[in-house]
């Protein structure tokens, strides 16, 4: 069997190459080619010698995913659907901000978690991303806004920072993204810090410490809710693990976290989270974390029962916060014009008309 070699970190690809009875050195040589310089193809990997090159194609390949499409949104949102095969897409966004740029990369086909609130949740859960799926998402962004080999690389990188936080619970995929994750941190591939790649999750108490101790990033908790009966409605995974049980999680984890507090997600549902009471309760709720809040005006999606709320009360909220002396930040939405916003990545392959259902239908059906 064809062996992938975007499935594999820099201790995946040493070991691999030890099988081949190759030297690690070699092994290095070409993660560096297939990251840093985005060459798919080994003949072109020019210092490795021609027998290992001829040996690589006839072994191996770096089979990155198919981009089926491309959208440009008029605030410079770059959206790429992507193709994870039988009749399954998932969608990398990339948002370019003055001081940086910010790839947002999925990790699952759908989601099981089913959060009130979430397209992706409604498709319901399909499969885990493989490795060369998640990374592969970095590598076609990369590749597709020119910011490969030489120059770009190092300072000014065009991707600067990297969130999980597209499709899927990152942590209910927790192998392949950590796998993914070593691979955005590695100096031989993409280099970035810790601080500047965040995984984003909704709770999943357990595998947060098991990130904690084996690669410790940046943490975004979504929160949603000050108080177990909402957000037991709102998050379900809740059930499972209540607020207590995540708060001590995300004070745990701040032991090892590369930034000294836990950014908070909030998404802003009308009437339903968002008055001045609720972010009372939220500050007694985080008084022993530190912890900064981004506040999500809600994107609607067809069939999703929620409104956002008015921007004066988005406002009031996070004043309430903020007079509390918790930095507050409100996502400003952007590309929302190529349905690219947080909580509207749904693949796009659906049959819209029976959304309710959850079906995912095949690309082709979908394109026709
Ligand atoms: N599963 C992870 C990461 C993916 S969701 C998580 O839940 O954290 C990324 C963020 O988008 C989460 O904070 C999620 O709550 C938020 N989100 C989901 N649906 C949304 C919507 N319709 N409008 C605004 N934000 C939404
Ligand atoms: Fe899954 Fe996150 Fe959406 Fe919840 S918000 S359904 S955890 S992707």
């Amino acid at each position: 069997m064809t062996v992938n070699l975007l499935d594999f970190d820099a201790e995946g690809l040493a070991a691999w190459f030890a099988e081949q009875g190759e030297k690690p050195f070699r092994a290095k040589q070409v993660l560096r080619w297939i990251h840093r310089s985005g060459v798919a193809d080994f003949a072109a990997m020019t210092d490795i010698a021609r027998s290992l090159r001829e040996k690589l194609t006839a072994v191996a390949v770096v089979a990155p995913p198919q981009v089926v499409s491309d959208k440009l949104s008029d605030d410079g949102t770059r959206k790429f659907l992507i193709d994870v095969g039988s009749g399954n897409a998932v969608e990398a966004v990339f948002i370019p901000e003055d001081d940086r740029g910010t790839l947002c990369v999925s990790t699952q086909a759908g989601c099981a978690l089913d959060c009130a609130f979430c397209a992706t949740g409604k498709q319901g859960f399909n499969r885990n991303l493989t490795v060369a799926e998640i990374i592969g998402q970095l590598w076609v962004a990369n590749k597709a806004l020119g910011a490969v080999h030489g120059a770009n690389f190092g300072e000014g990188r065009v991707i600067s920072n990297v969130v999980l936080m597209g499709m899927g619970e990152p942590l209910a995929n927790f192998e392949n993204s950590v796998t993914a994750l070593r691979l955005m941190l590695d100096d031989n591939a993409y280099g970035l810090s810790r601080r500047r790649v965040t995984v984003s999750t909704s709770g999943l108490v357990p595998v947060i410490d098991r990130l904690r101790d084996e690669c410790p990033v940046a943490l975004a908790v979504s929160l949603h809710a000050p108080n177990d009966r909402l957000r037991d409605e709102l998050v379900p995974i809740n059930r499972k693990y209540p607020l207590k049980e995540l708060m001590a999680a995300c004070r745990r984890y701040l032991d090892k976290a590369p930034r000294d507090f836990i950014t908070f997600e909030y998404v802003m549902l009308a009437r339903i989270n968002d008055s001045d009471a609720h972010a009372r309760e939220l500050l007694a709720l985080v008084k022993s974390v530190p912890c900064k809040f981004n506040l999500i005006p809600f994107n609607p999606f067809p069939g999703s029962p929620f409104r956002r709320s008015p921007a004066e009360r988005v406002r009031r909220f996070a004043d309430v916060l903020m007079q509390a002396g918790i930095v507050t930040t409100t996502r400003r939405t952007r590309g929302d014009d190529i349905d690219a916003a947080c909580g509207q990545l749904a693949g796009q392959v659906r049959d819209k008309t029976r959304r309710a259902a959850g079906r995912i239908i095949p690309l082709q059906e979908a394109r026709a």
